[in-house]
């Protein structure tokens, strides 16, 4: 069994409103694992460097890109991210048969690596291919008992979008041609377009052309005594509520799919089986805090027509209780976002929609009730703001005016950051939950 979940969904430029791409993902982790949202600025490497990530080093490349990543608080690498050029990825966790008998890259190693590398989806699955030849990645026994696994991603540009699925050194990928959703199982079987030399190899075929729609990755690779939760159930529920959807698809679309627990409301294109509490596409652990929590999640709106900024919507801990945020990596995130680590503080607004979370599962539903009139006024809001300002901004980037466009976007974001994190923290200290546990953790005093 393993804890890990999380549901990545690709929209495509013809199944939106906006003719946008679309892109969206739940990173489900353990319940208590931090997840602040970091930013780094472009950097040129030295020559001849050396890149230290998790558990292993690489040689550095010339220049690193600017980006934003979703990082696991002890973790070199993200969960889901975008960078300077719009590319976006996020991963799954999958189970392959392979067992590494040393570190390799992880999953989160080769998020980060690939927005560091790429600047369209094609460059960066490039990146990441080449890595996971020569260095591996996959599930291996860590002595800190962090949990690894091999991997599957969607990553993707305005134009074009491409899922990865690894196991051990080997990979294959395929672009992607219909909106679509990626769970914690394998999604490629002999529907690759592209593949690890090697695997044609181990499965005895002598060239590309003799293995075309016949070498099933998924089947030559998936481990069947892993028991992966509710992967298949989520992945049938995300693709079929995209189909039911097609040609309609927005931002608030997406917000209700990674705030899905599969009640009732839920329109999609086939019949469904409920799926069990807390297991839904917005995961929750267990009363005990066992299982595996939404820890973070991402909706990226995509610009192909050079005619405003993207957009990425950003939301913490569980999306069913919390607001998605607009954020522009041109301007700077507040330092409370990009703060946390294992003790919980009020300076970390992850810390803080954590208890959030936790004050609301004691105090029935009339507080989720009152929280959520209040945050869904605020995300209307921002809906109505962000579109002008990603324009307003974009033109002043054009015309050679970056460090306005930085101001107005830092200021943008402060101001809306402010207003949501007030929001939490009175929900928080006026419910009796806080009264015991929360202000000793918090000091909200
Ligand atoms: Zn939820």
């Amino acid at each position: 069994m393993t804890l890990d979940g999380c549901d990545t969904l690709i929209v495509t430029a013809d199944d939106t409103v906006s003719g946008n791409t679309l892109f969206a993902k739940n990173s489900d982790r353990p319940p208590t694992e931090t997840q602040p949202l970091v930013q780094q600025n472009r950097k040129t490497n030295i020559a001849n460097s050396i890149n230290k990530l998790e558990f292993i080093s690489i040689p550095e490349v010339e220049v690193s890109y600017k980006h934003v990543g979703s990082r696991p608080y002890w973790c070199w690498g993200y969960e889901h991210g975008f960078n300077e050029y719009q590319v976006v990825i996020g991963n799954e966790a999958l189970q392959s048969k392979l067992r590494p008998i040393k570190p390799t890259l992880t999953g989160m190693d080769l998020v980060r690596l690939g927005l560091e590398r790429g600047s369209s989806a094609l460059e960066a699955l490039d990146a990441m291919t080449a890595v996971i030849e020569r260095f591996g990645q996959g599930k291996f026994e860590h002595p800190d008992g962090h949990s690894t696994y091999d991997n599957g991603f969607i990553i993707a540009d305005p134009n074009e979008a491409y899922i990865l699925e690894t196991a051990g050194h080997e990979w294959a990928a395929r672009k992607v041609q219909k909106s679509i959703g990626i769970s914690n199982t394998y999604s490629i079987n002999n529907n690759w377009d592209f593949i690890s030399e090697n695997v044609l190899r181990m499965a005895g075929y002598s060239d590309i052309q003799k293995a075309k729609k016949k070498l099933n990755f998924r089947e030559f690779f998936k481990d069947d005594t892993k028991f992966s939760y509710s992967a298949d159930q989520r992945e049938l529920r995300s693709c079929s509520f995209l189909d039911y959807h097609s040609g309609r698809i927005t931002v608030k679309s997406l917000i209700s799919i990674l705030s899905d627990h599969s009640g009732e409301g839920f329109q999609c294109a086939t019949n469904l089986n409920s799926i069990e509490p807390g297991h839904g596409i917005c995961m929750h652990s267990d009363a005990a805090s066992k299982g595996s929590n939404t820890a973070a999640s991402l909706i990226a709106d995509l610009c192909c027509d050079n005619t405003r900024l993207p957009i990425y919507w950003t939301s913490m801990y569980s999306p069913c209780t919390g607001i998605f945020l607009p954020t522009f990596i041109e301007g700077k995130l507040n330092e409370s976002i990009s703060f946390g680590g294992i003790n919980a503080s009020i300076d970390s607004a992850w810390w803080v929609f954590y208890y959030l979370n936790e004050s609301l599962k004691n105090d029935g539903g009339d507080a989720i009730t009152q929280l959520r009139g209040e945050f869904d006024v605020l995300q209307n809001q921002f809906f109505s703001t962000a579109y002008e300002i990603a324009i307003h901004s974009y033109n002043l980037i054009h015309d050679q005016k970056a460090e306005s466009a930085e101001k107005i976007l830092s200021k943008y974001m402060e101001e809306n950051f402010v207003k949501v994190i007030n929001i939490a923290k009175s929900f928080i200290k006026t419910n009796k939950f806080t009264q015991n546990a929360l202000n000793s953790k918090l000091s909200l005093g």
